[in-house]
């Protein structure tokens, strides 16, 4: 059966070549981060951002470990201040909200005032023909809120500009599920 985390990388290697530009919204254990790193090879840029100090010493392991391309930026600040941090056009952007698997700590959990402030920002940044993915978690109810609350927003986008779509489970309704943002390939568009 089709997975939908799958799915998110087949996305991102339609808009991400060797030497783009890209951030992990939300770091976490680095698994994104390191698919990010690898996507973009040694002459490519990574910002990653998370709030756990924890978060952060997981990922530079984890990458180090993998010998992931040196690459990366390990940012220990929340992702809606990514402006003060990313000053060049993104190729691809991945948000993977919620809480640090395995921390125990679910109170440190995406929230969607933040959340909707990074995506507008990230949106804000977005090269010609970039892409930004959203994996929402709706079993708990921030999530399920968050989750929500994106959906509105992105209805919003300009067709012209922007492509905007959801991948969900049908018969499945409390499975992680996730937002596409593909941002048109005409530059005129900016
Ligand atoms: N991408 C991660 C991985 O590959 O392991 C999983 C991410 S985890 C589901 C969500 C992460 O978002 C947590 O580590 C949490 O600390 C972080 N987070 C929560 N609020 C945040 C914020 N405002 N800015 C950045 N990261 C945040």
């Amino acid at each position: 059966m089709t997975d939908l985390l799958d799915l998110h990388k087949y996305f991102i290697g339609q808009h991400l070549n060797e030497g783009g530009v890209v951030a992990d919204f939300t770091m976490g254990n680095g698994n994104d981060t390191l698919f990010l790193s690898r996507m973009a090879g040694e002459s490519g840029r990574v910002y990653a951002f998370d709030i756990q100090e924890a978060a952060l010493v997981a990922t530079r392991e984890r990458l180090e470990r993998e010998n992931a391309p040196k690459n990366y930026t390990l940012i220990h600040d929340s992702h809606h201040r990514l402006l003060e941090y990313i000053h060049e056009p993104i190729n691809a952007g991945m948000f993977n909200l919620g809480y640090l698997p395995g921390s125990g700590k679910k109170e440190l959990t995406t929230k969607h005032e933040t959340t909707l402030a990074a995506i507008e920002a990230a949106v804000s940044i977005l090269a010609p023909d970039g892409i930004i993915l959203i994996a929402v978690y709706p079993g708990h109810e921030e999530g399920a809120v968050e989750g929500r609350m994106i959906g509105e927003l992105l209805s919003t986008f300009d067709r012209r500009k922007f492509s905007c779509a959801r991948f969900n489970l049908m018969n499945s309704p409390t499975s992680p599920y996730f937002y596409l943002i593909e941002k048109s390939a005409k530059k005129a568009n900016n």
